[in-house]
């Protein structure tokens, strides 16, 4: 069996490296892996081919720093050309990305199969371009592969049940990877070592709702200045973050830290009091490393962390930003109940795609 898998933005080289490392297991199966160039300075795409050991991407096509659309037609167009080269059987997606909708349209058209990995996520919200993406890319994919029973539950709401795909609850890759990392990470960190901070809040934050609304990154910055005040908020910054912030011309009066690799991102979890993000792989990363979680957003896909008052959604406002980490701060949480599989997502999704391209 040949697959081509479509990486492009951070997020995915962490869930890439879970599943590439399942393939690696299958002698029968080739992984060919396409690098659409979303995300491409060392510290948001080589570190983590490089400490993660992720397979060389065979294609890497560069395409980045430009609109949505512009991004999405090239990818396309490119994407096109290799599958007519390579001939794959299966074509992999991650998440919600303009890599991931490129690939899947590209595949489909050509009667290749498409796999979901991280299928049927909604937050409802279709200002958000993830949201697009994801509900395009679900409904032309064939092999759906859920995280949660939640994804589930949206898909089947939406009338997947009519729908010529097949659907799975494969647990979340993203646990698989946290549990495979968390045993090296303390050996391997480097930056982390560095901070010499007893205690402080890991921050994250890069959404466009944010980012691109001046009053909104205004009262997010007004409040993290404020939190750091009390208590060190440290905070491995977004290149896009860094210069619309740099645009606004207001001080972040906080520890900034250029964006880690992961290995760094897990000692910064493991040590943290909590967690201040608007990132949707950090609200479950928080839960995976038993800390409460304050999101910045006004919804979030990850709806079981609230069901289980582990995470608050605070929007971008000041004075609920500054409740939600008043109120999570010392909030004794109970993390033992399981939200996203055993650690076996990765060897669910390829045993499965062995069964179905066998029959
Ligand atoms: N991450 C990282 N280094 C950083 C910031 C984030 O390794 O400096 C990891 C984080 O642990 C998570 C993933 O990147 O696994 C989340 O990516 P991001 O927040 O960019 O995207 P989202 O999950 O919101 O799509």
């Amino acid at each position: 069996m040949k697959i081509i898998t479509i990486v492009g933005a951070r997020p995915q080289f962490i869930k890439a490296a879970a599943l590439s490392r399942e393939i690696a297991k299958h002698n029968n199966i080739e992984e060919i892996i396409i690098h659409t160039g979303q995300h491409f300075d060392d510290n948001m795409s080589d570190v983590f081919f490089r400490e993660m050991e992720i397979p060389e991407p065979k294609y890497n096509l560069d395409i980045n720093s430009i609109s949505h659309g512009a991004m999405t037609g090239r990818m396309l167009e490119r994407i096109e050309g290799i599958l007519i080269k390579e001939e794959p059987d299966i074509l992999l997606v991650y998440g919600d990305t303009n890599s991931t909708i490129a690939g899947a349209l590209a595949a489909k058209k050509m009667h290749i199969k498409v796999a979901h990995v991280e299928a049927g996520l909604r937050s409802f919200n279709m200002e958000m371009p993830e949201e697009v993406n994801r509900i395009l890319t679900d409904r032309i994919s064939d092999f759906l592969f859920c995280p949660t029973t939640t994804a589930i539950n949206n898909l089947d709401k939406e009338g997947y049940n009519n729908i010529d795909c097949k659907i799975f609850n494969s647990g979340d890759v993203m646990q698989d990877a946290a549990n495979f990392y968390a045993e090296k990470s303390s050996e391997r960190a480097k930056v982390f070592k560095e901070l010499d901070f007893d205690k402080f809040i890991l921050c994250t934050f890069h959404r466009a709702e944010n980012t691109d609304d001046n009053i909104r990154l205004i009262e997010i910055i007004e409040s993290l200045n404020e939190i750091n005040k009390e208590i060190q908020v440290v905070l491995p910054l977004h290149p896009r973050t860094k210069t619309k912030i740099e645009d606004l011309g207001i001080k972040l009066e906080v520890k900034i830290i250029d964006p880690v690799g992961y290995f760094d991102m897990i000692e910064l979890l493991k040590n943290c009091s909590l967690v201040i993000t608007d990132s949707g792989g950090l609200q479950k990363e928080a839960f995976f490393f038993k800390k409460n979680c304050v999101t910045m957003r006004d919804q979030t896909e990850w709806v079981e962390l609230l069901d289980h008052k582990v995470n608050v959604l605070v929007g971008a406002e000041k004075v609920k930003i500054l409740q939600g980490v008043l109120d999570m701060l010392e909030k004794e949480s109970d993390f033992s109940v399981n939200l996203y599989g055993n650690g076996n997502a990765c060897e669910n999704i390829i045993n499965k795609l062995v069964e179905l391209e066998c029959q």
